[in-house]
């Protein structure tokens, strides 16, 4: 899983500098790809959204497929300059803007219309108890001015809008934190704090995410953040993001996992996807076994108290047998949570995440996280993929 090497960008696009020449204003909502040019647009007072969030919140037309909106406001930062990493997954990394304005990058396989903050706020204020979102998340980018920005966004949300009843989550930059901003998010009402690890072990972090594509972060620095979070959150109010098959075994990534859980905190999961434009592009997706395999042990653990020692593995590192009775593991996997969507917990319950990114980690036709509750049908497909009989009743 070898990232391909980035082509030079030429000077006059480097840092946004063709965004920024151009100098033209935003109006309203910006949909990416419509314009022949993308605007020169800054948060604080713009914001990306997801697709799914823009639908649900009445800005954009569209359906999905299964389900009729999304539970989670997801926003992102944006600066013409982009995010100044380089992540090999990411659709939004650096090397990107040699052929594509920050705006108008797909990011987890959408596009993330830009709409201003003040827009956003007001609409979602209306009423918030009848709103469809169960949380809101504000996804922090590498970028000199995110701390500050997303203090200010934070500030405008919490200001109108009770985190009682809509709570907030922050994805963060630990490469540009400090322990006091951690605090600062949380005195400012966040609930929840995650840091996106990716990366399952310190070799794949640097290859993809590190030196290997000329990327700032560090392993080190993001476990001082996440161990930072865990003690300003508390317990079950700090997650890691990990990507499921960029190289790793699948023992290595069940045993973070258990150390995310013995720590107080969560895990969430994305299946690799080969992101259009990113350098691992040319890499096939996570293959459906073993991904299911991952899916439901992470479930158990996190979920159900099943410790990874008492899970059997093969020579390769993968699952063999998940330390628990097969009866409990047939309802286990009949109820059908573990395969969906994993993210901070909305209104539902806590195993129920509200981020339920429709499509973020596969195209419908071959659904790795179910954004919805799978159906008959769906579970059928998912006993074969784990290549576990179904159930005769
Ligand atoms: S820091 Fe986040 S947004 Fe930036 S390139 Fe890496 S994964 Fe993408």
């Amino acid at each position: 899983m070898e990232p391909r090497i980035p082509a030079r960008t030429p000077v006059d696009r480097r840092n946004g500098k063709h965004v920024k020449a151009n100098d033209i204003p935003p109006e309203g909502v910006y949909l990416p790809n419509n314009n022949y040019l993308a605007p020169h647009m800054k948060s604080p007072e713009y914001v990306q959204l997801s697709t799914a969030a823009a639908i649900t919140l009445g800005v954009m037309s569209g359906k999905m497929h299964g389900c009729d909106c999304t539970r989670c406001l997801n926003l992102l930062l944006t600066y013409p300059e982009g995010c100044r990493a380089n992540c090999a997954y990411c659709g939004l990394a650096r090397h990107r803007e040699a052929d594509r304005d920050y705006a108008d990058r797909n990011f987890i396989r959408v596009d993330w219309p830009a709409v201003p903050i003040a827009d956003i706020v007001d609409i979602v204020a209306q009423d918030p108890d009848a709103s469809d979102f169960h949380r809101m998340c504000i996804s922090m980018i590498t970028h000199p001015r995110s701390e500050e920005d997303t203090f200010t966004v934070l500030k405008q949300w919490t200001d109108r809008i009770d985190p009682d009843e809509i709570p907030v989550s922050i994805l963060s930059n630990p490469t540009t934190m400090t322990r006091d901003d951690v605090q600062k998010t949380r005195d400012l009402g966040a609930d929840i704090f995650t840091v996106a690890l990716d990366a399952a072990t310190p070799e794949i972090f640097d290859r993809t995410r590190g030196k290997g594509v000329q990327s700032p972060h560090k392993w080190s620095k993001y476990w001082e953040i996440l161990e930072d979070a865990k003690d300003i959150f508390g317990p079950q109010k700090f997650g890691a993001h990990i990507i499921v098959g960029m190289g790793e075994t699948e023992y290595e990534v069940l045993n973070l996992v258990q150390e995310l859980v013995d720590l107080g905190g969560h895990s969430h999961m994305f299946c690799f996807f080969p992101e259009d434009g990113s350098l691992m592009d040319h890499l096939p997706a996570t293959p459906r076994d073993q991904w299911r395999r991952v899916q439901l042990a992470r479930y158990l653990i996190d979920y159900r108290g099943v410790r990874v020692d008492q899970m059997r593995f093969d020579d390769l590192g993968r699952v063999k047998s998940y330390g628990i009775a097969e009866s409990e593991l047939a309802d286990v996997i009949d109820e059908g949570v573990a395969f969906r969507t994993s993210g901070c917990p909305g209104k539902v319950r806590d195993d129920i995440s509200a981020c339920d990114r429709p499509y973020g980690d596969s195209p419908p036709s071959n659904i790795a996280s179910y954004p919805f509750q799978p159906k008959k049908k769906d579970l059928k497909k998912i006993r074969r993929q784990l290549d576990i009989p179904v159930r005769v009743e």
